[in-house]
């Protein structure tokens, strides 16, 4: 098996401690990559090299445009790698092949490149005064930036984060998730490839709490923390930053809703439904697991629906036809097959689906389920649908908005005055409309309540990766 260590100061490098541990396909079930298993020596290690690379080294001294074509030029070989990342990412979490190479590594390197134009092109403000005094903003780099990574979308979420905090001249220290390390190494080598100095882009791999994640978002040299995963790590992710008063961004779980009126497109609303709940086995932050849908179209929603997730194709995720591969890991199966198990003694009925070979779940409908049952409340995180009819407008929306979670939801109407008025009623960070997934990068991203604190996104990512400062000038001296 390929062996992949962590990169700390331009160099691959095995743990202190020499440990390692095995990556598992899904599929196979069998180990397929060895990775460096890092502890707190070697996060020390990291930050240290992030740190100096901040205070002595060249990349938060580089101009916008010598930084923006390092950054492009990581994102040309990412794309030139594109068969050997998407394969590390399908291996490491049964992804299938298709959504890999043709959404996640596309979008890891557009992600690249986004944040290298978006800064170079950013600008200040300048507030003149009529007390005879200007003052102009900066934006300057925060420091040595602690990155922690879901297992979700590993390159395209990793990227996400790391493609701002390098554009704005910032040093980072990368924890990818333990299911999920391969693609990170081979980034953090292709950075390297790329001219990017040494000590600007660390990896340290190894688990969350009291090893190496934990080690990190406690490192007192560390200015900013990054984090995206489950809400109950983000808590305590926010009590590690607080105690040392370093910024944090927590992107962490939803239970994404969907509302179907009846004068919907009933061809869009089916397409994207089954797009946003079983895109990536539903393993996925933003996945519409609650379908509200008007009664009078309740009937026909459903039976196409359902006939849609049984068309899915399922199995093997190298295969570049499987839409559907198993589960990220055999912790998380059991997880996700504890709610198949109990659809009925909650009080729903299983319409498709259920329990497949492996760890693989097949895409699962449940309708006449209470509101207030597990499945309708927790995240999930796999391919179980929940649907329920609703009557009115504002039943609606109290349905979406009874929930702890306020990442995004889904309207589908053709009446514009309901779009916008629904929009605006919905406890959501993104709300879409007649379509789902659709991404502008200079919007805000995240959530309200337990889905997250914080957005990043074009100037969102700007606020929080640099300090702002304020500069005041006097104008108006005497002549001399
Ligand atoms: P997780 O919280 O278990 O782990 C995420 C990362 O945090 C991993 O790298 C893990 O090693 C690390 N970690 C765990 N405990 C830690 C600790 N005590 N200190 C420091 N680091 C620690 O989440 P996961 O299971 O990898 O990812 C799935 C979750 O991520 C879901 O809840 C999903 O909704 C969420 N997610 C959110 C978004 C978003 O943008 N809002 C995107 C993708 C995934």
């Amino acid at each position: 098996m390929d062996f992949y260590g962590h990169v700390i100061d331009g160099e691959e490098v095995a743990s202190l401690d020499g440990a390692r541990f095995d990556t598992i396909d899904p599929f196979t079930r069998q180990p397929w990559a060895l990775v460096a298993l890092g502890g707190k020596g070697d996060v020390d290690r990291a930050v240290a090299a992030a740190r100096s690379a901040f205070d002595e080294g060249p990349w938060p001294r580089m101009g916008f445009v010598e930084r923006g074509r390092i950054l492009h030029r990581l994102a040309d070989l990412i794309e030139q790698h594109a068969d050997e990342l998407a394969l590390a990412d399908t291996r490491d979490m049964g992804k299938p092949i298709a959504q890999s190479k043709d959404n996640d590594v596309p979008r890891a390197a557009r992600n690249f490149r986004f944040f290298a134009d978006h800064a170079r092109l950013s600008t200040g403000e300048v507030m003149p005064m009529d007390t005879g005094h200007h003052t102009y903003t900066r934006f300057e780099p925060a420091g040595v930036v602690a990155a922690i990574a879901p297992w979700n979308f590993p390159l395209m979420l990793e990227s996400w984060k790391i493609a701002p905090a390098l554009a704005w001249g910032n040093t980072v220290v990368l924890k990818p998730a333990e299911d999920t390390p391969v693609s990170a190494t081979i980034t953090a080598r292709l950075a390297l490839e790329a001219g990017m100095p040494p000590g600007v882009l660390n990896v340290v791999h190894g688990y969350g709490p009291r090893s190496a994640g934990q080690a990190l978002t406690e490192h007192p040299d560390v200015d900013r923390i990054t984090f995206t995963g489950e809400s109950g790590t983000g808590r305590i992710i926010a009590a590690a930053a607080s105690a040392h008063l370093v910024p944090v961004s927590l992107e962490l779980g939803g239970k994404g809703a969907n509302v179907i009126f009846a004068d919907a497109d009933l061809d869009n609303a089916v397409e994207w439904s089954i797009r946003a709940i079983f895109t990536n086995a539903g393993q996925v932050c933003l996945a519409g697991s609650r379908l509200y849908v008007q009664r009078a179209v309740y009937d026909d929603f459903l039976s196409r629906f359902v006939d849609a997730a049984d068309a899915m194709v399922t199995g093997d995720p190298r295969d570049p036809h499987t839409q559907i591969g198993p589960l990220a890991s055999e912790e998380h199966y059991r997880k996700v097959r504890g709610y198949v198990e109990t659809i009925e003694s909650e009080g729903g009925k299983l319409r498709t689906g259920g329990l497949g070979d492996g760890w693989l779940v097949r895409p699962t409908v449940i309708t006449d389920m209470p509101s207030d049952a597990r499945h309708c409340r927790e995240e999930i995180f796999g391919p179980l649908a929940v649907i329920t009819p609703f009557d009115t407008e504002g039943e609606a929306v109290a349905l979406v908005n009874d929930s702890s979670y306020g990442l995004n939801a889904m309207l589908f109407t053709e009446n514009l005055h309901r779009a916008h008025r629904v929009s605006a009623a919905l406890k959501a960070g993104t709300v879409w409309v007649n379509c789902f997934f659709v991404r502008d990068l200079r919007a805000p991203f995240g959530g309200v309540g337990d889905s997250g604190i914080g957005r990043e996104g074009g100037n969102f990512s700007r606020e929080f990766f640099t300090e702002p400062k304020a500069v005041v000038m006097q104008i108006t001296g005497e002549e001399e």
